[in-house]
């Protein structure tokens, strides 16, 4: 028996086993979530460095598990992807986020941007498809609805993804690329795409009014983004000495901690009426 190899005996191996049967289970449970409304989109403020307003938010989805309580997408996100659970997913998010976006627009007058992440799974034509719905569905300006997408996901397939994004441009909406240079930090794909917003990684920005290096390369995306025209804002703002830096180094947007975590809809809703930070 013993000759069967390691491989036999794995599936025996206690912390192994109770693995597997957790993947099982939360893929079961995954499965009811979207049905059972269990998901819910948090908001995190967006905030003008020069005056403080709150000119918008980014949506970021949790998981209401009725037993283990509240789940992080990093921990459910990839799953629902190899289920092929993020497409319907996919489209609750994008459907719900710019529902809210719509209901804020008329309440407060003013054209207060979402922006929403997206999957690699999503970058097909059945995205056009629900963009199209969405639109047409939900009085929102399009140009105040961006998709978060990151450097990975484009350079996976960039031939299909430039003819992609150039049709979610046609519709006028706006393309940020995320957690910005983490990934291939090709700066010269950037050109050939339609990309609107940078959104430099919280990784640069954590300890920035002490460290050098993040210091230059924090300015030198504020200085690219500005010679090509896109806007820059910076993730994971959690000090003042932070958000001063960026001020004075020409940073248009911030977002993080610093400003406030991601809000229930009704928080959010309470810190529009409020406005800004000032
Ligand atoms: P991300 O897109 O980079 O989102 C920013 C993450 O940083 C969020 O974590 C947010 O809560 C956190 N954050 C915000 N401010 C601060 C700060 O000042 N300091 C620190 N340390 N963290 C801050 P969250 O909500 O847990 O989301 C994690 C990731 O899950 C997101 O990273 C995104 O990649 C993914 N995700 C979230 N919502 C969605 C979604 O609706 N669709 C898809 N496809 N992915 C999502
Ligand atoms: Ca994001
Ligand atoms: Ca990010
Ligand atoms: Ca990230």
């Amino acid at each position: 028996a013993k000759q069967r190899g390691k491989g036999k005996y794995a599936i025996f191996d206690p912390i192994m086993h109770s693995q597997v049967v957790e993947r099982l289970q939360m893929e079961n449970d995954l499965r009811h979530a979207l049905d059972n409304q269990e998901f819910i989109l948090n908001y995190q403020p967006i905030v003008n460095l020069e005056s403080s307003v709150i000119e918008g938010f980014e949506a970021l989805i949790r998981w209401q598990h009725p037993k283990k309580g509240l789940i992080s997408p990093f921990k459910f996100i990839s799953i629902t992807e190899e289920m092929g659970l993020i497409i319907p997913l996919g489209q609750w998010i994008l459907k719900t986020g710019c529902q809210q976006l719509s209901t804020w627009q008329k309440q407060f007058n003013y054209p207060l941007k979402l922006s929403i992440n997206l999957s690699v799974k999503q970058l097909n034509n059945s995205l056009i498809t629900t963009l199209d719905e969405i639109l047409s569905e939900y009085e929102i300006l399009p140009n105040t609805l961006s998709l978060e997408i990151t450097e990975s996901m484009l350079i996976e397939n960039l031939e299909s993804t430039f003819y992609l994004l150039h049709q979610v441009k046609e519709r006028n909406i706006s393309i940020s690329i995320d957690d910005f240079g983490t990934g291939y930090s090709c700066f010269s794909y950037l050109h050939r795409l339609p990309v609107d917003i940078l959104k430099i990684d919280r990784s640069f920005v954590h300890n920035l009014e002490f460290n050098h290096h993040n210091q230059l390369i924090t300015e030198s995306i504020i200085v690219l983004s500005k010679s090509i025209g896109m806007s820059v804002i910076a993730e994971g703002v959690e000090a003042v000495e932070q958000k001063n830096w960026l001020k004075q180094h020409g940073c248009s947007w911030g977002q993080g901690y610093f400003f406030s975590p991601p809000l229930l809809p009704l928080q959010a809703t309470m810190v529009l009426e409020k406005g800004s930070y000032q």
